[in-house]
């Protein structure tokens, strides 16, 4: 097997051998190769591609297909015995019919009032009409409209908005995974729509910078050893590989030194977004008593985290989370603005990391995991300069982040909030820090309230 199938997602994996099982495929010229290990991958010019071809022209035959132009690809769709398939990268499953908006109509969606960003890349039309409707309620419809071009003769309902779309508005969406005959055994792009984005073409440079400075925001504000996940960090990179945390820092999960393994396409795309499973193993890590959550996000994360039952329900809670931190970045820059520098200094950064340097030896790329973590304590100058640079890094992506004027999360609506921030705020004015370290936590409990109602709101 060549080193980049070894690689592949389990998931993927799974997926080949039932293929070349399924009756659809029978009689498929070189399944094998001489080792054993399926050829998946073949050169349509070369000789297996050609038989290939043979194959998938009797197939067509078959299945009562005209030989017109992308005979192939249609055959290939038809064939498929579930119309749905994993991608190679991230392992996540999609349709192959055209149900995904393209990029820009998904940013448009996103855009919508209320809907606030919550879809991502593995949302079909069918299921973004069906939680949108849910989120946005006569709004959503409204600006779907637009967006599609729906005319008045079809009423605001699921069903009608579903059909209309998937049967008219082909050109604003496109297939979970491109076809590929006769170079992929399936006749699909062993990529799905997902992680094809950012292996292709890469993320626009301005996109990407913005990427960076949250990024350092979110990492700066959480708690946890940032030094030691940093270095781990370093490890996943050497091997290629991106390191996912469960708990993403962008949600206001702590930045721990413990990663899953993940390509950086998957990671990328899986970006702000927990599933059942990344919950529960949050919930298993907190019964063992390891922190997992930072201060300023654990009233929103114990107020839901155990209601959380299905997929659905922990994309909603990230949802939420991510909304959180967005207040408690803002909540930031309002304390920094009022001379509460020192104060946040002392009550949520970490210069005590910068003091020493982590090394970690036998480290295991398959699972994320090491021997051993060692601390190296470096010289009193170093310290200094080292705390410093952090120290300012913190604030200037507390700056950077609350200048971006196009966020689509929004702002608290609640008044009884602003009333207790502003208590905070004269607490700290008058020299009080610990009283303004409990409004703040008042603060955030309203907010966390306010979370557990759109959270109530939103089941159906
Ligand atoms: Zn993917």
């Amino acid at each position: 097997m060549a080193k980049e199938e070894r690689n592949w997602h389990p998931n993927f994996k799974k997926y080949m051998e039932k293929i070349i099982q399924h009756p659809n495929y029978t009689g498929m010229p070189e399944i094998h190769k001489k080792d054993g290990s399926i050829l998946w991958i073949t050169a349509g010019k070369g000789r297996i591609g050609k038989e290939r071809t043979k194959w998938w022209d009797k197939k067509r035959e078959e299945l009562g297909i005209d030989k017109k132009i992308k005979w192939i690809s249609e055959t290939a769709k038809k064939n498929h015995p579930t119309g749905r398939k994993p991608c190679q990268i991230c392992g996540e499953e999609m349709e192959l019919a055209y149900v995904y908006p393209y990029v820009g109509v998904l940013a448009k969606i996103n855009a919508i009032p209320k809907i606030n960003g919550f879809f991502d890349v593995y949302y079909s039309i069918n299921d973004i009409i069906k939680e949108g409707a849910k989120l946005g309620g006569e709004e959503f419809f409204k600006e779907l409209r637009k967006i599609f071009k729906i005319p008045a003769k079809v009423k605001d309902s699921v069903e009608a908005f579903q059909s209309y779309i998937t049967e008219n508005c082909k050109t604003k969406l496109s297939p979970g995974a491109m076809s590929n005959a006769p170079d992929r055994l399936d006749g699909f792009h062993t990529y799905n729509k997902c992680c094809r984005a950012t292996h292709d073409t890469g993320r626009h440079k301005s996109n990407l910078q913005r990427y960076v400075q949250d990024r350092r925001a979110y990492e700066n504000w959480a708690e946890g050893d940032w030094k030691a996940a940093e270095r781990l960090m370093g490890e996943f990179h050497k091997h290629g590989l991106s390191a996912d945390h469960i708990g993403p820092i962008s949600l206001g999960f702590c930045h721990r030194a413990k990663f899953q393994p993940m390509s950086r396409e998957a990671n990328s795309a899986k970006n702000n977004r927990m599933s059942l499973n990344d919950v529960q193993i949050l919930l298993a890590d907190e019964a063992k008593g390891q922190k997992v959550v930072s201060w300023h996000s654990k009233f929103v994360w114990d107020a839901l985290k155990s209601r959380v039952k299905t997929d659905a329900q922990a994309k909603l809670v990230s949802r939420l989370m991510r909304k959180n931190l967005h207040h408690v970045l803002s909540i930031f820059a309002k304390i920094n603005a009022e001379d509460g520098k020192e104060f946040l200094i002392r009550n949520f950064l970490h210069p005590e990391h910068s003091y020493y340097d982590v090394k970690f030896t036998g480290f295991n790329p398959e699972t994320g995991g090491f021997e051993k973590m060692k601390k190296i304590e470096g010289d009193k100058k170093q310290y200094k300069n080292n705390v410093q640079r952090y120290i300012r890094i913190s604030f200037e992506s507390l700056g950077h982040y609350i200048d971006k004027d196009n966020r689509v999360v929004s702002s608290w609506n609640n008044l009884k909030v602003d009333e207790v921030l502003s208590k905070a705020v004269a607490s700290l004015k008058a020299g009080n820090e610990d009283t303004c370290k409990e409004n703040l936590s008042n603060t955030l409990k309203l907010l966390a309230e306010d979370a557990v109602k759109e959270f109530e709101s939103e089941q159906v």
